[in-house]
């Protein structure tokens, strides 16, 4: 069976068609994790038992001529910082290597609602910490169109697992650029959604004001079907939000798009056609669309290369009939640094509680508790997590807040409000998702400010908490270059609509 070219509806419409059943299809995947994850290192945990008891609920529901929602037996693979019950959730760590999740994250919950077929855990930089998939404690995973070089980071497995067919879809998490960059490094299509749009409960946290879950996927339509599926309020997260259907702004009157129950095995089946889907609009037009370049992202520093291919798809959407104009984002320029203080400051906080004591990782033969403290954090954490503990610490400490983690706040504001007042210019923004090609393996892994800069181009978006996508454009020498679409809060619906019709123009 040849499986490198399927989607979540291709595979639902193979099911209808009855040219394959879930266990056949989960079975052909296992087998391309067997062939190809040796080589390519995507996965730290595979769940086969999980993915095929799960195919099998479905065959039945698919025999008992039940209904069946779209990602009903489609295989996917999950990051390994999103807990699933009793399965091993490493977030990449030494911490937390024999740590087994005691309940599934929401987004599980919601993915098991829809009979979803999970076939493993996905490798990623420790705690979601680096832009590479190399700080894993585990494993460093490779670029499937080059072994050589880096998959990108920190969803770097997810990423390079739905490149290589090792899954149909994974899902992700992003704080400063994790899908998007990743994404464009792999050639695969990764979204940001808007902050609150997705629950967080059950990501081990890294920065919370910045963490969310989104998807890797090989269609923007796959995108959208993902998105539907885990999107939506949950009383677990108070920063989530209901989305409503048609706007797609935060709707504080609708009630839970779904409950927080269990599923039982007719809610699967039963609920399709039930929920508030974001449906494409079949009544876009590209035609005066008002679409924003901000001229800070085009300078010194990025790759000719690079440059010349998303300038060339700006093109190309222009003599579809889009208003392309040039805006300004003053303040990006320090949208890296101020990302440098917050998120290891909510880091520090957030990662204090892996003490040896509560969880993972406890050297407790120790004669007295500071002991047990040090040695278990110290041999528990890597470099970079460490690092961005010390960082965090510091800005946060007494005599520095104001002077760091209080200013990075001020400068946080600037930015949200130089993307307020970009859109209310424009629809979207356009920009590049990383200013190179995928890296070779190692070349940044001696200096983490170049490991930093990696994220130029993601971290404002993070830090304002817009929704943005990252849609393979073009190659250059054989590598993936990645368009990062932007929209304004909950219009993920927009970005999808563009991104979709980009996606045709760019394949032809
Ligand atoms: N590269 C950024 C960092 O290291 C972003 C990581 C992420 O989005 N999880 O913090």
């Amino acid at each position: 069976m040849e499986i490198n070219n399927l989607t979540i509806s291709k595979i639902r419409e193979g099911f209808l068609r009855k040219d394959f059943s879930a266990v056949e299809i989960t079975e052909e995947y296992l087998k391309q994790i067997d062939k190809k994850d040796k080589s390519i290192s995507a996965y730290l945990t595979i769940t086969k038992d999980l993915a095929i008891s799960q195919a099998k609920e479905i065959d039945k529901s698919i025999s008992d001529n039940k209904k069946f929602s779209d990602l009903a037996g489609v295989p996917c693979s999950i990051k390994d910082n999103i807990l699933i019950k009793e399965i091993k959730c490493t977030a990449g760590s030494k911490i937390l290597e024999n740590y087994i999740a005691p309940y599934d994250a929401t987004v599980i919950k919601k993915l098991k609602e829809d009979g979803a077929v999970i076939l493993g855990k996905t490798n990623l930089d420790e705690f979601g910490m680096g832009a590479s998939t190399e700080n894993s404690a585990f494993k460093i995973t490779h670029n499937p169109d080059d072994l050589t070089r880096v998959p990108g980071g920190t969803s770097g497995g997810s990423a390079a697992a739905v490149a290589a067919s090792e899954c149909c879809y994974a899902l992700g998490s992003d704080t400063g650029g994790s899908i998007r960059q990743p994404a464009s490094f792999c050639g695969v299509v990764g979204l940001k959604p808007t902050y609150g749009a997705v629950s967080r409960y059950g990501l081990m946290a890294f920065a919370s004001s910045l963490d969310q879950i989104g998807s890797l996927t090989k269609t923007v339509e796959d995108a959208r079907i993902v998105f539907n599926a885990i999107s939506g309020k949950d009383e677990m997260d108070s920063t989530s939000v209901e989305l409503n259907p048609k706007s797609q702004i935060p709707n504080p009157k609708s009630r839970h798009r779904r409950g927080l129950s269990m599923p039982t095995k007719s809610s699967i089946l039963d609920k399709v056609g039930t929920k508030s889907e974001q449906i494409p609009n079949s009544k876009f037009q590209i035609k005066n669309l008002r679409i924003g370049i901000p001229k800070e992202y085009f300078v010194k520093g990025i790759d000719q290369e690079v440059e010349k291919i998303i300038k060339q798809t700006i093109k190309k959407i222009e003599e579809q009939g889009a208003k392309i104009e040039e805006i300004s984002l003053p303040h990006t320029e320090y949208a890296l640094a101020c990302y440098y203080i917050i998120a290891p400051s909510e880091a520090s906080a957030n990662l204090a509680r892996y003490d040896g004591i509560k969880y993972g990782l406890s050297k407790n033969k120790e004669e007295n508790l500071l002991n047990v403290y040090l040695k278990s954090r110290g041999e528990g954490f890597g470099a970079e997590v460490k690092r961005r503990i010390i960082l965090g610490a510091y800005s946060l400490s007494a005599g520095y807040y104001d002077a760091y983690y209080l200013k990075a706040q001020e400068v946080r504001n600037l930015i949200k409000e130089d993307f307020k007042k970009a859109f209310s210019r424009v629809d979207l923004i356009l920009t590049p998702v990383s200013p190179t090609t995928a890296f070779k393996i190692g070349e940044k892994t001696k200096d983490p400010l170049s490991m930093y800069l990696s994220d130029i181009y993601t971290v404002a978006i993070s830090l304002a908490g817009l929704p943005a996508i990252s849609l393979p454009c073009g190659r250059v020498k054989g590598l993936s270059v990645g368009l990062q679409i932007i929209g304004n809060y909950f219009e993920e619906n927009k970005i999808l609509d563009i991104a979709s019709f980009i996606e045709k123009l760019v394949i032809q």
